[in-house]
């Protein structure tokens, strides 16, 4: 079965969109850890970053360009987490490659 953000790419699930275009999808999360909590989805599927591999560089590194425009367009362009869980152990619970992009309260040191 496919995973819910694969559903909600396909428009089979409603979303919050925040931003489209035809290789990235991205949208509010639905249990904000944060004032400011967007997912970055890419439309093809990865499992997680593991998944990702040589020809999806330029993919990946526009996900880092829309997260720099989202975290203006959300005014915490002077400091946000973008991050990736990737597998159980580090959290992932959805398995369609995700991006968190995080801000609008103090988010202090990992680990
Ligand atoms: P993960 O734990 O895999 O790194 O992150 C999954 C994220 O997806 C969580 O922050 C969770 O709140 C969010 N989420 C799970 N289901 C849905 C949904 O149906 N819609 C939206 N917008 N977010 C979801």
């Amino acid at each position: 079965m496919s995973s819910v953000f694969e559903r909600i790419i396909a428009g089979a699930l409603p979303a919050e969109k925040v931003f489209e275009n035809e290789r990235i999808l991205a949208i509010q999360d639905i249990h904000p850890d944060a004032p400011v909590h967007v997912l970055i989805l890419p439309k093809k599927h990865f499992k997680d970053l593991n998944d990702v591999g040589p020809e999806d560089q330029a993919l990946m590194g526009e996900i880092v360009l829309v997260a720099q425009q989202l975290a203006e367009k959300f005014g915490v362009e002077e400091g946000y987490r973008l991050v990736s869980n990737c597998g159980p152990m580090a959290g992932q619970t959805v398995f369609h490659l995700h991006f968190h992009l995080l801000g609008g309260r103090s988010l202090g040191a990992l680990g």
